[in-house]
């Protein structure tokens, strides 16, 4: 749909009051607020280092370097990140009853640190580490302390096995319970909020087809246009910022029980 932003917020907010079962798909355009850049960008991280594919962090010690080396950089920013008005504004959505769910393809924490309870995380985490042989686990934080201290490729202090951040990486396989929940939830929810995702990256993509196809309603909040913004009811190109804290502000004017 077309038309003016307060329209657009209008009819959103009507496809809320009216939905029993609403849940949030998100992508790493709801961070980029929070100063967490999209690695895909332009000057992202993923520009100046090669990715390490899981299987290459088994084979080889290089590989881990390399891959470490990465994380050292990127670890901080992911730890001064704070949640910003979009993530706050998801939370806020939840504790109206207007929000039963969050789905992410995020590494970041920042629904939960907003708020969010029931947060999906297609891709795992990275606030904490674990070990590849005994599942062993570590904040991020305590990982991060010891790169700095000159260890290239930290080993478990228990086992002697590979440490590796709770993320999926390339070629490793997507947690399956994860997977199986946001889809479980694309099936059942009557309305889908798709907020900073270019829809790119398989399968978690398919999260919002499922759902279209299941008959839900999908909202686009989304800068740039992706390959299906046709299923969506409205489309927003404003800032995910700005249109949810509006949007809750918009539904909750004319009361949850319309
Ligand atoms: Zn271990």
């Amino acid at each position: 749909m077309a038309g003016t932003y307060p329209e657009r917020l209008e009819t959103t907010a009507a496809l809320l009051r009216q939905a029993r079962t609403v849940v949030a798909f998100t992508g790493a355009g709801i961070s980029t607020e929070s100063g967490l850049i999209d690695f895909r960008s332009p000057g992202g991280l993923w520009e100046r280092y090669r990715i390490v594919t899981f299987q290459e962090f088994l084979d080889s010690e290089a590989a881990r370097a390399e891959y470490w080396r990465m994380r050292r950089e990127l670890i901080p920013a992911l730890l001064a990140a704070r949640p910003n008005a979009a993530h706050g504004a998801l939370a806020e959505l939840q504790r109206l009853g207007k929000l039963q769910a969050v789905i992410t393809q995020n590494i970041d924490g920042l629904h939960q640190a907003a708020g969010s309870t029931e947060v999906i995380e297609l891709h795992g985490t990275n606030l904490r580490a674990s070990c590849l042989s005994c599942g062993r686990s570590w904040p991020i934080a305590a990982v991060q302390a010891r790169l700095e201290a000159g260890e290239a490729v930290p080993r478990c202090s228990g086992c002697g096995g590979l440490i590796k951040p709770d993320t999926v990486s390339f070629g490793q396989s997507m947690p399956e319970q994860a997977l199986t929940e946001a889809f479980d939830w694309a099936r059942c929810c009557d309305l889908m909020l798709m907020i900073g995702s270019s829809l790119e990256v398989q399968p978690a993509a398919r999260v919002p087809l499922v759902a279209a196809e299941a008959g839900s309603n999908l909202v686009f909040i989304n800068r740039t246009v992706t390959a299906y913004d046709h299923l969506a009811e409205v489309c927003f190109s404003e800032a995910a910022g700005r249109v949810l804290p509006d949007l809750v502000r918009t539904t909750e004017i004319a009361g949850p029980n319309e």
